[in-house]
């Protein structure tokens, strides 16, 4: 079985095609960077609308498929921008109907969880989600994939990218705070906001930036951010894996690639006797590849959309899909069971 998925929720436009044991025939991706500031949705949407073509024509080649042999085709319907998602959805559309396979939409923070689960072994791992606009960590309960804790206000990702732009640098920040980090030799306390399972963001940007001001050097600061942001995530992360006393934790989204998280988040799990898992980079970050595994997951159980109702949904919240492939038999009966009265 083959499936073909279209990543294009944010910066980053993508063409993945996967077989049934999850292995990856092709992948083609290609971020918009711009040249000055954040992303903006319109131009990242018309980066994706040009190269999108190009990139289904090299996935296809890639992995020596031919249209013919794919069972389906897969898009990422939401969370994300609303004009990049149309981008992916519209090409997504066009294939399905000139190749005449099944629609397959697909949640993208869904597709994080499901590449890193079967790359990972882990049946039931918990999953931290750290990329440029979502933070969360999600683990699967009772038919859905459940957000146990999330940012209050923005991504991870967008806050490290926000704050080097105002250190002076260019879009994207995590990587380029990750090497001045290294340099950094003196941690200054910043605001530690961890609100039960959630967290934020907003007063460490503040914090920072009047450290800046005062002279700190950026590589001190790079590394007191770092050190605790990265504390923040791996406490809500260990809240999670003690509460549900799962059996391990895997990383998703482009922040996850970062060296210091995975080595704090590991050895947070290793301690409590769990395994931690980090998909390879072009895995971690968002891709086509994870949108076709997640489709496929779907496709063998008939979850399939019209094009008439394959609308996105920038704000589809994860805990809002059903995911069929997870559930047990008697979790299909409660699912499909009328709502108890009263
Ligand atoms: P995503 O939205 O998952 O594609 O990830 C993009 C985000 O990941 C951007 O905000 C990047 O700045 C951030 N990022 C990528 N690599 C790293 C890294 N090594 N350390 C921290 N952040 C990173
Ligand atoms: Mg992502």
């Amino acid at each position: 079985m083959l499936v073909l998925g279209i990543e294009s929720t944010a910066h980053t436009a993508s063409v993945g095609v996967v077989d049934e044991t999850a292995k990856v025939l092709a992948l083609a991706s290609s971020m918009h960077r711009p040249e000055h500031g954040g992303i903006h949705p319109r131009e990242a949407a018309n980066h994706h609308v040009d190269v999108l073509p190009e990139l289904v024509g090299r996935a296809l080649e890639e992995g020596r498929v031919r249209p013919s042999e794919l069972d389906a085709v897969a898009f990422a319907q939401g969370p994300g921008l609303g004009p990049c998602l149309r981008a992916g959805a519209t090409v997504g559309r066009m294939l399905s109907m000139a190749w005449r396979r099944p629609l397959v939409p697909v949640n993208h923070c869904v597709a994080h969880v499901e590449i890193a689960r079967v790359l990972s072994g882990l049946d039931d791992p918990i999953l931290l989600y750290a990329s440029g606009g979502n933070t969360q960590v999600i683990a699967y309960a009772r038919g859905r994939y459940r957000v146990l804790g999330e940012t209050l206000d923005v991504g991870i990702g967008n806050f490290l990218d926000k704050l080097w732009i105002e250190f002076g640098g260019t879009f994207p920040g995590g990587p380029a705070l990750e090497r001045e980090a290294l340099e950094g030799r003196e941690l200054h306390p910043l605001p530690y906001s961890v609100h039960g399972m959630d967290v934020a963001f907003s007063g460490m940007m503040t914090a920072t930036l009047a450290l800046r001001a005062r002279g700190v050097p950026r590589p001190d600061l790079a590394y007191s951010v770092e050190a605790t942001a990265y504390a923040m995530l791996t406490e809500i992360t260990e809240r999670a894996l003690a509460h549900l006393r799962g059996e391990g934790v895997v990383l998703g989204g482009g922040v996850a690639c970062n060296q210091r998280l995975q080595g704090m988040v590991r050895a947070m799990v290793e301690g409590r006797g769990g395994t931690m898992f980090a998909p390879p980079r072009s895995l971690c970050v968002d891709n086509g590849a994870m949108i076709a595994w997640t489709g496929l997951l779907a496709h063998r159980l008939g979850v399939h959309v019209s094009v008439a109702a394959s609308g996105v949904q920038p704000r589809q919240r994860t805990d809002l899909v059903t995911t069929p492939w997870r559930e047990s038999p008697a979790e299909r009966r409660v699912a499909a069971a009328p709502p108890p009265v009263g």
